[in-house]
């Protein structure tokens, strides 16, 4: 089975593609992560794309369909994968049918801006482990320590709140017009990301049956 998980960013893409990864045993495949990877590790196209995400901005298509194009040739994606925040433009979704990848289903997130807002702005990161918290939902014991390694915690660049704003301007600009694409195929369903992350895996779980 091959899934599109669509919605802006901070909607909880993420979290829900670990959740269905798990229960139809398929993998996650997460553009933004092969990025950060890459940016992490200093390659070409990571020096290319850092700009990019740093503003809030949309990496190059051409970067883009590229590393997807590798990963989805790989062992593992044969049986089925989890796309998350791939496509991101009508050209990237068109390569993706260009290529006679079939997608089964398109997931849709939704969650409204402001949500996404008060969420990312609280969001706090340990830059040493990777560990992640929350000032509201899920804080640390002591402010702005990593309970994990002791580490201080930080936003993360992306977090900050004219980089959300960004993003979420790019979202609606660029990657919402999939909804309509996909709707013409018969292959969106939406679900509304709910408070707890359990009742949205539900809902999501229930839109694959
Ligand atoms: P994410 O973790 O999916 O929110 O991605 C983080 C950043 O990586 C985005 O803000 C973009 O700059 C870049 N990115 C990830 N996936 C794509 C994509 N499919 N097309 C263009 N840029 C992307």
């Amino acid at each position: 089975m091959n899934l599109i998980l669509l919605g802006a960013p901070g909607a909880g893409k993420g979290t829900q593609a670990e959740v269905i990864c798990k229960e139809f045993n398929i993998p996650t495949i997460s553009t933004g992560n092969m990025l950060r990877a890459a940016v992490k590790e200093g390659t070409e196209y990571g020096l290319k794309a850092k700009a990019a995400m740093d503003a809030g901005a949309l990496v190059s298509d051409e970067i883009v369909i590229g590393i997807l194009k590798d990963r989805i040739a790989q062992d593992d994606a044969q049986n089925g994968f989890i796309l998350d925040g791939f496509p991101r433009t009508v050209p990237q979704a068109e390569a993706l049918d260009e290529m006679g990848v079939k997608i089964d289903k398109v997931v849709e997130i939704f969650v409204p801006d402001e949500k996404i807002q008060k969420r990312m702005s609280g969001r706090r990161v340990c830059l040493d482990c990777g560990a992640t918290f929350h000032t509201e939902y899920n804080p640390p014991k002591q402010e702005g320590i990593c309970d994990s390694c002791g580490k201080e915690l930080v936003v993360r660049k992306d977090d900050e709140p004219e980089t959300v704003k960004s993003r979420l301007k790019t979202y609606h600009e660029q990657t919402a017009p999939l909804k309509d694409y996909y709707a013409a195929q018969g292959k969106l369903v939406s679900v509304e990301g709910q408070e707890e992350v359990a009742d949205t895996s539900r809902l999501v779980l229930d839109a694959l049956k």
